[in-house]
């Protein structure tokens, strides 16, 4: 039996968790199971993968487990915003069609939320706010204009907002232009998570506090899934586990584990709001990946995202003086954007753990015979797990369709990695350098 070492570990602190209410007791692994399809990994992918295999089949028994409860892991504790537009490697990508078939699949991904969050009246602060990348100094100016570039390019819609109208929008001036794109929906990831969860087909039985720490295939092909106190029997597997793919012993030496933080306030108060002018709901990436994202929420809380770590062991990787750093961090940023609010604190700062790959593409098929895995969305994976998940579905019970061939062109193999101590010494560099050169933009 495949023994995985790492289980996820994510921390304690996750404001968005933290802001719900405590949900039912979990239903856990016991004893033999056996299941048609089984799903590991409650995230966006699994989620999606689950709810897709029960359409196909309201009959079978599908299981889904997940080693924490149900938004605890990375889709729950996110920045919130599902988009529609590619990562920027993506958009640089020289074929077109690419660039076109993988905005389809976001878009579909948007579609798809869309509809559940509507028939199930899930309460996620879900909003068609698009989305502001925002450029500081001369760095991220240049990063803004290379961005525009390549949306005239895909003939995609955006407006220029100068200095004093961000201003009126993001109570700041500390930006001093950005581009207005407005395809992206915002979204409270533990509440959007949570309520996929809560409103899955009857025939999908969710499993929480239920790691797999093993897994091996009978005689009979089947393969044995092994928890603390039970084994789930399976013919097909479905992985939504995202860097936690590698503990499978699948492709171990392509993903990369990375972790990014955020930190957020409470809810301004209306004087607090009328002291910056600043509007609730709305959302800003750095025109400059390595810099700092800020949110607003619909409940007025500002979020600061920035730093990346290279994680080999999760989030056990990164020591509670890193921690207070990374805060420490959060709160320069914060300042430099709000010297006004300079009385608000942090209420909350956490990470989570993603992968990546060093050539940003995604894995997604059969991966071992009658075990399928969508990896790798590359820090970008509330769109992407939704669809990523959904036509992984499709595949294991083999149902074609365009959108099925359009993922299967735009996706590949991660590529290899270096051995250590070669690859940690390079990625820690890389981070390093990407922060430095980007330190106007953070
Ligand atoms: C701070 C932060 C901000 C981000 N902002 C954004 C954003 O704004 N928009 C965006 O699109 N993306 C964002 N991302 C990335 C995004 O969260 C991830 O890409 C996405 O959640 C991946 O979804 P997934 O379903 O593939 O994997 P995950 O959400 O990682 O789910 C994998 C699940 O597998 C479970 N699991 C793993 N191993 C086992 C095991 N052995 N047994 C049982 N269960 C197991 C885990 O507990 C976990 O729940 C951000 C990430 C972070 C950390």
């Amino acid at each position: 039996m495949t023994s995985l070492v790492n289980l996820p570990n994510d921390d304690t602190n996750c404001g968005w968790y933290a802001a719900l209410p405590n949900p039912p007791e979990p239903r856990r692994l016991q004893g033999e199971q056996s299941a048609d399809y089984a799903v590991i990994g409650a995230g966006f992918a699994g989620l999606s993968a689950a709810r897709r295999l029960a359409e196909h089949y309201p009959q079978a028994r599908i299981l889904l487990v997940d080693a924490q409860r149900i938004a605890y892991g990375a889709s729950g504790r996110n920045s919130g915003f599902v988009i529609d537009l590619p990562h920027k490697f993506a958009l640089e990508h020289p074929d077109p069609r690419h660039k076109q078939r993988l905005l389809g699949l976001n878009r579909s991904a948007i579609d798809q939320l869309q509809g559940l969050i509507e028939r199930h009246g899930i309460e996620c602060q879900w909003s068609h706010a698009g989305k502001y990348q925002g450029a500081v100094g001369e760095r991220g100016l240049a990063y803004l204009d290379h961005f525009r570039g390549l949306l005239d390019n895909l003939g995609e819609p955006y407006r220029v907002v100068e200095r004093d109208e961000l201003n009126g929008v993001l109570g700041t001036n500390h930006y001093s232009r950005a581009i207005f794109t407005p395809g992206c929906y915002l979204m409270q990831p533990a509440a959007l998570v949570r309520g996929l969860g809560a409103s899955l087909p009857e025939n999908v039985e969710v499993l929480e506090e239920s790691p797999i720490s093993g897994l091996e295939r009978d005689s009979a092909g089947n393969w044995l899934l092994q928890g603390n106190n039970g084994v789930i029997r399976t013919p097909k597997l479905l992985l939504g586990t995202s860097i936690f793919t590698r503990e499978f012993g699948y492709l171990r030496n392509r993903l990369l584990p990375v972790m990014t933080f955020a930190s957020w306030t409470r809810p301004l108060s209306d004087e607090e709001m009328s002291r910056t002018g600043i509007q609730a709901d709305w959302g800003l990436t750095p025109a400059d990946h390595a810099g700092t994202t800020v949110r607003m929420t619909q409940d007025r809380r500002l979020i600061i995202r920035n730093t990346y770590k290279h994680v080999p062991r999760y989030g056990s990787s990164v020591s509670e003086t890193v921690r207070r750093k990374i805060q420490q961090d959060h709160r320069k940023a914060f300042l430099a954007r709000y010297p006004q609010l300079a009385d608000v604190a942090f209420t909350h700062t956490w990470g989570g753990t993603y992968a990546i790959s060093r050539n940003f593409t995604n894995f997604f098929g059969e991966i071992s015979e009658g075990v399928y895995a969508s990896a790798c969305d590359n820090g970008v994976g509330a769109a992407w797990g939704t669809i990523s998940g959904r036509l992984l579905a499709d595949l294991a019970v083999g149902a074609g369709s365009q959108q099925l061939d359009d993922i299967q062109s735009v996706t590949g193999m991660p590529s290899l990695n270096p051995p250590e101590p070669f690859l940690g010494l390079g990625v820690r560099t890389r981070i390093r350098w990407a922060a430095w050169n980007s330190r106007s933009e953070l």
